[in-house]
Parts: C-alpha cells; sequence; structure tokens
C-alpha cells in the first residue's frame, strides 16, 4: 500500500507529527530524533494525558553508556515506530558515539509529508502543548537531559521553570530487592551444604 494513503490510528499520527516537530530544520538543529529523547518525549506525553491508547512499565534497558537501567518505555509506542516504519513513513540511522554505544535516531521520510500535512489540527495542538511552559504559557518549554545524573526534565528557556520527567526508576529500590534475593539464596546453598 502507498504510504501516503494508509490511515494511520489517532497514536501514531501523534507520534509522527512529534518526530516531525523534533527533526523540523526551522525550528532545531538535528536531523534526527535519537531514541532516548524520543523515549523520554513520549513517556512525559503519556503522563499528560497524549498517546491515549499507550501504556508504560520500567524495562532493563542498556542506557546511555551506563550499563543496564529500568526505564519507563511504551510497548505500543515502540510498536508504533516500528509500523510507522514498516509503512514508509519513518526512517532510522544508527548513530555511534564516542561515549555511548550504538543509539537509534528517527526521522520522517518524504514520503510521510502527505500525511504530515493532513494531519488533524487538534492532534498537532495536543502535541504543541506538551511545549508550552505551564508557567509562563511560552512555547520555550524543552526536553533536558543530565546524563551524570540519569535525569529527564522539561526546562522553560522563558523563565526557567521546569518539570522532573521520572524515566529512569530510581536505583536503590532494584538494588536492594537483588541485594537481597541473592544473599537468601546464598544463605540457603550454606545450609543444604553443611547438611551433606
Ligand atoms: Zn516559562
Amino acid at each position: 500500500m502507498n504510504p501516503e494513503d494508509v490511515e494511520l490510528t489517532i497514536e501514531q499520527k501523534e507520534l509522527l507529527y512529534l518526530i516531525s516537530r523534533l527533526t523540523d530544520h526551522h525550528n532545531c538543529p538535528d536531523t534526527w530524533v535519537k531514541e532516548t529523547p524520543l523515549q523520554a518525549l513520549m513517556f512525559h506525553a503519556i503522563r499528560k494525558g497524549l498517546f491515549n491508547d499507550y501504556d508504560y512499565a520500567p524495562i532493563s534497558s542498556s542506557f546511555l553508556g551506563q550499563g543496564r537501567k529500568f526505564v519507563n518505555i511504551s510497548k505500543e509506542g515502540e510498536d508504533d515506530l516500528g509500523d510507522l516504519r514498516e509503512l514508509g513513513l519513518l526512517e532510522t540511522i544508527r548513530l555511534s558515539s564516542t561515549k555511548y554505544d550504538y543509539i537509534t535516531g528517527y526521522r520522517p521520510t518524504t514520503e510521510s509529508a502527505k500525511q504530515l500535512s493532513e494531519l488533524p489540527n487538534e492532534i498537532k495542538s495536543s502535541i504543541d502543548t506538551l511545549f508550552d511552559c505551564p508557567e509562563c504559557n511560552e512555547p520555550a518549554f524543552n526536553l533536558v537531559i543530565d546524563v551524570g545524573s540519569s535525569s529527564f526534565f522539561m526546562k522553560c528557556k522563558s523563565c526557567s521553570y521546569n518539570e522532573d520527567i521520572p524515566l529512569v526508576e530510581p536505583e536503590d529500590v532494584s538494588y536492594s530487592t537483588k541485594a537481597y534475593f541473592f544473599k537468601s539464596l546464598g544463605k540457603h546453598r550454606t545450609i543444604g551444604e553443611d547438611n551433606k
């Protein structure tokens, strides 16, 4: 089927528009949006009531070259990224970095231009509101990533208001659970050996 004529779901339209906004040459110097910032914004959008059909869950994932962490990822969102790619509306690139492993970058294909131009205004404006500062209403609310502390937040360039995005689950919770598990397992084995 011609990618121009496919009927997309509301969520797929929201996702395509979000990616087009993030890779728009007029607003943004980057041609590709990397998967981690995209996941952060998808998670943020779900928490704001967008992507109605999406859910999220902490998934152990290789994270910005810092080993594995529990990151809140939307399975439905990942599926739609794959679907949009298969439909020829998104293209991907593997970007290498000196500091991190390979990461995937996304951008809309030229074939997506017709789909994007025909998007309903409500879909565009609901995604646009993500970038409006809740404090001063300026469209200057953008994602900031602090890699060192694995923290993600939206920050207003105009008034400096910021809002946390809890994409990465606190490490101490999963760590203490794991440590307790291995401790009891070790104890059990020692008892077993003593009985021999
Ligand atoms: Zn502001």
